[in-house]
């Protein structure tokens, strides 16, 4: 069973769980917070703990209306990785809710979707039948988890503060953390934010294209398909749309789980030089050279 991948997701991290009272859930290895498993998202916390078993209920404790941990968990860490995994886990208190209802297990984090061979079927069938109906194609030029990424935001599906709240997790607040104004829907986070809208303003100065406003996160991918004469640039272009996508998710889960300060000139530079990189790299017929590609990416088609 750990051999079988799902849009680069293993099929064990494709069952999640709804909390409940806690009991039947694997604190560290069953996704019950977030889309990964706590061992994978906080590894410092994970190597120190003894009871890798210990379940979510033996852990957590609801009093009154806060989750809190029990005294069984030693969180004095001094490494700056330890110390951002535990303001994470004061993140993950604030969400989560223990309740004296059973767990309920569901399948790809879907709502009401319990976890069933049908439930896995039906996806089974909507990945391999799927993909011609997505504008986006994929780009080889970019990592998997770049192309799964952009899969995840024209399905909808990712985890942002509106999405989670969809979801029956209890949220301090839905409000986008990057600009503060509207709420954090996958649209949002990537056409409408006032934060997005200065990284693409600077990205589509540097290309040297202009499109118009995009109404939606469909659009804006599909977007390259729709201009004329752009030959090879159209996979290139499509690979600068789909690393800014994953460097502007990068940034927002920085500010949501390290505090930091949005910036957008970092999140323009990180665009330059990880498609720079990947390009060079995973692209067998294209030679490109920095001082170039950091004026114009498009020079060479
Ligand atoms: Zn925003």
């Amino acid at each position: 069973m750990d051999k079988i991948s799902f849009d680069g997701k293993r099929l064990d991290q494709m069952i999640s769980c709804q909390l409940g009272d806690g009991k039947s859930v694997n604190f560290w290895k069953d996704v019950w917070f977030g889309s990964s498993p706590l061992c994978v998202r906080w590894p410092v916390l994970f190597s120190m703990d003894r009871d890798k078993n210990i379940t979510v209920s033996n852990r957590l404790k609801q009093v009154g209306m806060s989750t809190v941990i029990k005294d069984n968990w030693n969180l004095g860490v001094t490494s700056v990785e330890g110390i951002s995994e535990v303001q994470d886990v004061e993140y993950m208190l604030s969400c989560a809710h223990i309740s004296d209802n059973s767990d309920i297990w569901v399948w790809d984090q879907k709502p009401g979707v319990r976890f069933s061979v049908a439930a896995v079927k039906t996806s089974l069938r909507g990945v391999r039948g799927g993909q011609s109906a997505l504008r986006m194609r994929w780009v080889n030029w970019v990592p998997i988890k770049v192309n799964v990424l952009v899969w995840r935001i024209e399905q909808d599906r990712l985890p942002t503060r509106v999405e989670l709240a969809k979801r029956r997790i209890v949220l301090p607040s839905t409000i986008c953390p990057m600009c503060g104004i509207e709420e954090e829907s996958v649209s949002h986070v990537f056409v409408s934010c006032g934060f997005a809208f200065g990284v693409w303003s600077k990205v589509w100065r540097w290309c040297r294209l202009f499109p118009d406003d995009f109404g939606s996160t469909v659009d804006m991918l599909g977007w390259q398909n729709l201009v004329p004469n752009i030959g090879r640039d159209r996979k290139l272009v499509r690979a600068i749309i789909m690393v800014t996508c994953w460097s502007i998710w990068k940034e927002r889960n920085k500010v949501v789980f390290q505090n930091s300060v949005p910036q957008v000139v970092g999140v323009v530079a990180l665009v330059k030089s990880m498609s720079y990189l990947w390009i060079k790299y995973r692209s067998n017929n294209i030679r490109i050279d920095w001082n170039d590609w950091v004026k114009y990416p498009l020079y060479k088609m």
